[in-house]
């Protein structure tokens, strides 16, 4: 392996002289010299194992071979276009072979670069097609940070402060959360009706579903706290939509590709969107992002009505069409049902004997655990998870918190991960969970989210 450039400990030590906080405060800003697989390589030599899998823009593993192959051939090809200028294959090929796998039959892409572009475009769509102005959101989804794609995100109110006014016309109503449900509909067993009692009163007293463009809803919460659904709720939003002609985006930009165990989400659940969000994983670690919709909506988006510079870059479409390759023949989406029900159960284990976990939820390899102080009446414990970050980090595993409060630990290892490297990290884990001290204060972590 070539040695790092030497002054990259000296640049780094720099980190906060150099880069804004948003990006220096965040956890834990590991230097690191590469990524193979499920590991990335530290700066200090080691391998350190990442269940974060570049904010689950890397489903495959850092660097995938074939991947790394594409890319490279079509970076001695045509690095830019740009499309409109210049028509080049990969858009087009990644274009038909999205069309074949998304659900819903969504056959006609605007491409992008990022998942907060994705979504500006998809509200935009959506208020372009139906002359409709208004959005519906739900509380605890995080959907971007541009100014059109934090009126929908209310993940944690750090996304908006200082930011009002921001798009007028969004209206939010609550995520059904199961575990902290405000009237414990989850103690029943049967999905909470709070949702769509909310749409009702929004729709009846506040904004006339004819005014509705879209409601934007993510399958699984994922800055949000990795919340999981009740299985009725997304198929019941389905036909809450069609009643009123309101277009349903779903954003998968964290869901998709192989995330939840099938190829998109909306397939794990059952429900077929107008309009699907894409980004992350879409190339493997190259910005990339997509609005997918169907044909006879996408087609009335007149020419000049969007557009872009480096939205559908040729070498992140390259990529793009090696990573759905890799997907279809490797078997990863058996490898993610295999894993999930390994990471599921030794996390039901673990969750038996630590009265700090309150919550294991998740699906394939999107993996939730909510800590808790349970000297404070289950309360969230942001403390607890930092501490578990930053002890998992000194054995050598990389997590990431989620939800408002830090309080849940995302597991998003990549969907390659072996069953031998998936035990190793849950063993980690484990360790750090049985040695927590028996003391807590909750608080808050510094982090960027995502
Ligand atoms: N939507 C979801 C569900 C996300 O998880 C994210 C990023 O974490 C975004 C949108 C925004 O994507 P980006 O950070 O690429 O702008």
């Amino acid at each position: 392996m070539a040695h790092p450039d030497p002054g990259f400990a000296g640049r780094a030590a720099r980190l906060h002289e150099l880069l804004a906080p948003s990006l220096a405060d965040d956890w834990p800003n590991l230097p690191v010299v590469r990524g193979e697989g499920a590991y990335l390589v530290g700066l200090d030599g080691r391998r350190y194992l990442d269940f974060v899998s570049g904010m689950a823009a890397c489903n495959l593993g850092h660097c995938h071979p074939r991947v790394v192959a594409a890319a490279r051939q079509q970076l001695e090809t045509l690095i830019h276009g740009p499309v409109g200028v210049a028509l080049y294959d990969p858009i087009l090929q990644l274009s038909d072979a999205l069309a074949a796998v998304t659900p819903g039959g969504l056959d006609m892409f605007f491409w992008s670069n990022g998942g907060t572009e994705a979504v500006e475009g998809a509200l935009k769509l959506a208020r372009y097609v139906t002359r409709r102005p208004a959005i519906v959101a739900f509380i605890g989804g995080f959907h971007g940070r541009s100014l059109g794609a934090a009126s929908v995100t209310t993940s944690s109110v750090k996304y908006r402060h200082h930011y009002e006014p921001l798009l007028p016309a969004v209206y939010h109503v609550p995520y059904p959360y199961c575990y902290r449900c405000p009237f414990r509909a989850a103690a029943t067993g049967s999905c909470c009706d709070d949702p769509f009692h909310s749409l009702d009163r929004l729709f009846r007293h506040v904004v006339s579903p004819a005014d509705v463009a879209a409601i934007i809803v993510e399958p699984i919460l994922g800055e949000g706290g990795y919340v999981v659904p009740p299985p009725e709720f997304l198929p019941r939003l389905r036909d809450y939509c069609d009643r009123y002609d309101i277009l349903l985006i779903l954003d998968e930009i964290q869901t998709g590709f192989g995330r939840t165990g099938h190829m998109f989400a909306a397939e794990t659940f059952g429900v077929r969107p107008d309009i699907l969000v894409l980004s992350k994983s879409i190339a493997s670690g190259f910005p990339l992002s997509a609005v997918a919709a169907r044909r006879d909506l996408m087609s009335r988006w007149s020419a000049g009505a969007h557009g872009t510079t480096f939205g559908g870059n040729p070498v992140a479409c390259a990529a793009a069409v090696a990573t759905l390759q890799v997907l279809r023949d490797e078997g990863v989406l058996e490898n993610v049902r295999a894993r999930s029900a390994e990471a599921m159960d030794a996390l039901a284990r673990l969750q038996r004997t630590s009265p700090f976990i309150g919550d294991v939820r998740g699906r394939g390899l999107m993996i939730g655990v909510e800590f808790v102080d349970p000297e404070r009446d289950g309360a969230p414990a942001g403390e607890v998870v930092r501490h578990i970050l930053a002890e998992a980090l000194r054995r050598g595993l990389l997590l990431y918190p989620a939800g408002y409060a830090g309080h849940v630990l995302r597991v998003i290892p990549p969907l390659i991960v072996t069953r031998e490297e998936l035990a190793a990290g849950l063993a980690i884990l484990t360790e750090v969970v049985e040695g927590l001290p028996g003391q807590w204060r909750s608080g808050e972590t510094t982090r960027r989210g995502g």
